[in-house]
Formats: C-alpha cells, sequence, structure tokens
C-alpha cells in the first residue's frame, strides 16, 4: 500500500459516538498515512488486562459504560504520545472525550511545537450504534475489526489481514452498557463538536453509509488538512 508523504506529523482527532466507526477508520488511513493509532479504549483494555493500578481503577468504570477519569485517560495518552513511533504523527481515536482532555491535549501538543489538523467527526444517529456494536466482533491476533452483518471474513473463520482463527467480543458491547456510552458520549464528548469548531479544525463527515465510502471520503478530509 502507498503511503503518503507527511511534511509535518500530523495530529488528527476522530470524534463520534461508540460504534460510529472510528477504530475502523483509524486503522485504515494508519496503513494509508503511515500515521500510528492511538485508541484510549485499547489502552485501558491492555491496562485492565495487564492489571496496572490504572487498570484496575478503570475495568469496573469500562464495565458500566461509563468514563474513565481524566486524569488516568491522559496520563496513559501522554505516556504513549511520549513513544518515538508517535513521531510520525498521530491519529486519536477515542480521546480526547471531555472539555478537560482537549485542553490537556492542547497543553500537550502545544509544548511539543504541535497543532491538530483535524478534529473529524463521524456523524451517525443512535439506532444505527446498537446494530453496529452488538455485531462487532475483531480478530485476537491482529486486532482487525470484524462485524456479523456488514464484514465477514472472506473465508469463514479466517482473519482476511493476518490469518489468525480466533476472535474476540469486547465485554461492554452489550444492550445496557451502549446505553450508558451513548449518554456519556451527549452529555461529555459531544461538547467537542463545539469546541474543535471555535478552533477552526472541525470537519465533519456523514457516517452512515458503507465502510468504504466513509473511507474515501475521510483520506480526501485527511489529505486536505495534511501539509
Ligand atoms: P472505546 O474503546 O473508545 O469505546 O472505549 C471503551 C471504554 O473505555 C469507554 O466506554 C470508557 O469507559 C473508556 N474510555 C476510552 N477512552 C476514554 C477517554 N478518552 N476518556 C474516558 N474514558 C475512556
Amino acid at each position: 500500500m502507498d503511503v503518503a508523504t507527511i511534511t509535518t506529523p500530523a495530529v488528527l482527532i476522530l470524534l463520534g459516538p461508540p460504534g460510529a466507526g472510528k477504530g475502523t477508520q483509524a486503522r485504515m488511513l494508519e496503513d494509508k498515512f503511515g500515521l500510528v493509532q492511538l485508541s484510549t479504549g485499547d489502552l485501558l483494555r491492555e491496562a485492565v488486562a495487564a492489571g496496572t493500578e490504572a487498570g484496575l481503577a478503570a475495568k469496573a468504570v469500562m464495565e458500566a459504560g461509563d468514563l474513565v477519569s481524566d486524569e488516568i485517560v491522559i496520563a496513559i495518552l501522554r505516556d504513549r504520545m511520549a513513544q518515538s513511533d508517535c513521531a510520525k504523527g498521530v491519529i486519536l481515536d477515542g480521546f480526547p472525550r471531555t472539555t478537560v482532555q482537549a485542553e490537556a491535549l492542547d497543553g500537550l501538543l502545544a509544548s511539543n511545537g504541535q497543532k491538530i489538523n483535524a478534529a473529524i467527526s463521524l456523524e451517525v444517529e443512535d439506532a444505527e450504534m446498537v446494530i453496529r456494536i452488538s455485531g462487532r466482533y475483531t480478530c485476537a491476533g491482529c486486532g482487525e475489526g470484524y462485524h456479523d452483518q456488514f464484514k465477514i471474513p472472506a473465508e469463514e473463520g479466517k482473519c482476511d489481514k493476518c490469518g489468525h482463527t480466533e476472535f474476540k467480543r469486547r465485554a461492554d458491547d452489550n444492550a445496557e452498557t451502549v446505553a450508558s456510552r451513548l449518554q456519556a458520549y451527549h452529555a461529555q464528548t459531544a461538547p467537542l463538536i463545539t469546541y474543535y469548531d471555535g478552533q477552526g479544525v472541525l470537519k465533519r463527515t456523514n457516517a452512515m453509509g458503507k465502510i468504504e465510502h466513509i473511507a474515501s471520503d475521510l483520506e480526501r478530509i485527511v489529505s486536505e488538512t495534511m501539509n
């Protein structure tokens, strides 16, 4: 796959409710533009699995579909962004989710002489979210995302990307938790759309269509905002 030339390391934010396709699209952009996807959800799930102090504090909150404290999430994100691979540029998936996090990110980027290229809002209807989330699963080997209805492996039971034969579903992808996650999104994260509009970096995309159509729309937006 060809990788676009980057003149300055880009910082892209994908905003959108759970199930909007942020992870799927971030992975496609990662391949296309040679950027690094940073998902605070993935980082937190790793912390939970490793049993770290942050993971122990986050576990019950995540299972309830609430937001983990800003302090924990900001610390995790800051540590990850300090790693050398992030110098290529990053796609933030699931961060920031509160105004406090957005302000912390602004401070972190300013201290590194970086800025946000674009905050892209993936716009979808709540009813669609429940269908998307309840059918999704990932490859246990490489994390490639699949869906019972919308994206099944070409060869049944085998990952298209790495050939692995085990798949997993997230503990919080169930109807009750999804309702709390959507509520948290509307109350705490949706105001960031106005926040980034005020900074002049907001882009919007209709994320109700087919994965490939949304991907090409995002590629266009990212290409326009990268250099
Ligand atoms: P995600 O994988 O992005 O859907 O996140 C899964 C869960 O991790 C969320 O429901 C939250 O409990 C937690 N989480 C992930 N990112 C954040 C964040 N930026 N702020 C607070 N909680 C988060």
